[in-house]
């Protein structure tokens, strides 16, 4: 029998490159990737060559090119969307990370539909954690479901947010979206300390990680599965989590005091509190991630192993041991500080729409302790809840107590899905604000497209599974820019219900839909 043709989108990208080297490896497939015209590719198209052989083809192009599009559905029978381009890069170059992300997924998605191949082609979609928007030890726990309410200035997930209700609006016959969490790579480091991004992450922000190579796993087992026969039912036209599970739920204090831990020292000896975002990021500790596994079984890593891998690989842990770490803050941390995506460069340069999206307000930002010993970090049961309990930490992370800090859907989740009729159709549209103006549905059909109306009495059609299941909604208001989450959160209590987490009541900020644009102008990385 022929081999079946496993199409890998961004294949010379940290997820894409593990993807790639997960499914050749098992010889059971034919490869098939695309890659843009420039110097690196073709060396890096040439180390493939010689590596995978008669077993690769590679096709020089670009996702957002029709016939590019048009030949991959020709010929593959998976398609592993990984392509994308992602956070720092998009935040300096939004317009390529629009044309990547969103176009060209719309030109991949419709080749795919369009072609007379469309069922024999099972397209998988990888999707983002940043859809969600932000959370902290109120709402640790999320899931497939909950509000996407991206942060602010976060244009990297909207494109991704759009790009996913593109694909869950196609009608193709087998899909299913992964959205990826954080990813632990090897050049995680190296990366991070090119950019202003680091600050972006909250210190007391729950985190799930993945890692890049369980990623890498995580795909290859879907084509060998699925290929063989041995997939359990149920598992295409969903939308999962990727998370790697309990090892992997932490903070962001955590992230970095292992990472930077690894120069035998702790975060604080290298950062101060008001240095990094308070508010307006993402992740969370995925109450469904495990399903995923259960499928799958992709899980091979731990937070351990990864960071024992780190610290193998990269030379510059052991030079950290012996280098004082004032001087290494100084030249590997507070430079970044002139880089137009850190905070400190928005307070210094009186960027003031990022600092009250990211701190509430400047006076917010100054009122953050500059001393770790005032400083409440939810990792360190520090944090006192508004009914005066200590928050312990311990007990929130774990799984057992988790249902307690879920988020409300909307409707009646004890139902089986083929029990869901019309009036769980109206009940979830009220707590978004809105109605569901189709009168009919066939109970349990999640996939016919009703008729919806928001609050804003904007008319849209989506599938139930769309809105009760991806948590979407209106994609006029709810599908920023412009980011309006102050009033939106006023109309829609399922937005209400996470938002108050991290916004006071009385706050009333609008956010242009081309904000995020404000750095470009004094943006070096944007001249390249
Ligand atoms: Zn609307």
């Amino acid at each position: 029998m022929d081999k079946k043709v496993v199409f890998i989108s961004g294949a010379s990208g940290s997820m894409g490159s593990q993807v790639l080297e997960c499914v050749m490896r098992t010889h059971k497939f034919k490869g098939l990737i695309l890659l843009r015209k420039k110097p690196a590719n073709e060396k890096l198209a040439k180390k493939l060559a010689k590596k995978w052989g008669e077993e690769l083809e590679i096709v020089f192009g670009d996702i957002s090119n029709k016939e590019d599009c048009e030949y991959i559905a020709s010929k593959a029978d998976y398609v592993f969307h990984c392509a994308a381009i992602i956070p720092p890069t998009s935040d300096h170059h939004p317009k390529a990370a629009e044309k990547t992300n969103l176009f060209g997924t719309m030109q991949l998605v419709d080749a795919i539909k369009n072609s007379p191949r469309a069922d024999q082609i099972k397209y998988v979609h990888i999707g983002t954690v940043a859809e969600y928007g932000n959370r902290d030890w109120r709402h640790p726990w999320g899931r497939v479901g909950d509000p996407l309410v991206p942060s602010v200035y976060d244009f990297y997930a909207i494109t991704k947010l759009r790009a996913e209700r593109y694909v869950l609006e196609a009608d193709l016959p087998h899909w299913v979206v992964l959205r990826q969490s954080g990813v632990l790579h090897h050049n995680l480091f190296a990366n991070n300390l090119e950019d202003g991004l680091m600050f972006h992450t909250c210190w007391n922000v729950p985190i799930e990680w993945a890692t890049a190579h369980d990623s890498g796993v995580l795909l290859q087992h879907i084509a060998e599965y699925d290929s063989e026969g041995t997939m359990k039912e149920g598992f295409w036209n969903k939308i999962y989590n990727i998370g790697n599970g309990e090892s992997c739920r932490v903070t962001g204090y955590d992230t970095m005091d292992t990472g930077f831990g690894l120069m035998g020292a702790h975060a604080e000896d290298f950062f101060k509190p008001h240095w990094c975002a308070a508010r307006n990021f993402h992740c969370f500790w995925y109450y469904d991630s495990d399903l995923l596994d259960e499928y799958t079984h992709f899980r091979e890593e731990t937070w351990d192993d990864f960071w024992a891998q780190m610290k193998k690989l990269n030379w510059y842990f052991a030079l950290g041991r012996i280098v004082p770490k004032s001087l290494i803050s100084k030249l590997a941390i507070q430079r970044l500080f002139k880089d137009t995506n850190a905070p400190m460069y928005w307070i210094n340069n009186g960027i003031e729409g990022r600092v009250n999206a990211f701190f509430g307000s400047r006076e917010k930002w100054e009122a953050i302790p500059r001393d770790w010993k005032d400083y409440k970090l939810f990792r360190k049961n520090q944090i006192i809840d508004d009914d005066g309990n200590v928050v312990d930490y311990e007990y929130r992370r774990d799984i057992k107590n988790a249902k307690q800090f879920l988020l409300d859907h909307g409707y009646d989740e004890s139902k089986p899905d083929s029990e869901l009729d019309i009036e769980d159709m109206r009940q979830a549209a009220a707590f978004r604000g809105g109605k569901c103006i189709s009168e009919t549905m066939t109970k349990g059909d999640l996939y016919t497209k009703l008729e919806w109306e928001c609050h804003d009495g904007h008319r849209f059609w989506s599938s139930p599974y769309t809105i009760l299941k991806g948590g979407h909604w209106c994609p006029e208001c709810c599908q920023p820019a412009p980011w309006n989450f102050d009033a939106l959160a006023k109309k829609i209590p399922f937005f209400a219900q996470v938002w108050y987490d991290t916004h006071e009541k009385d706050e009333d900020k609008f956010y242009e839909k081309n904000c995020y644009e404000d750095i470009l102008a004094n943006d070096p990385k944007n001249k390249k």
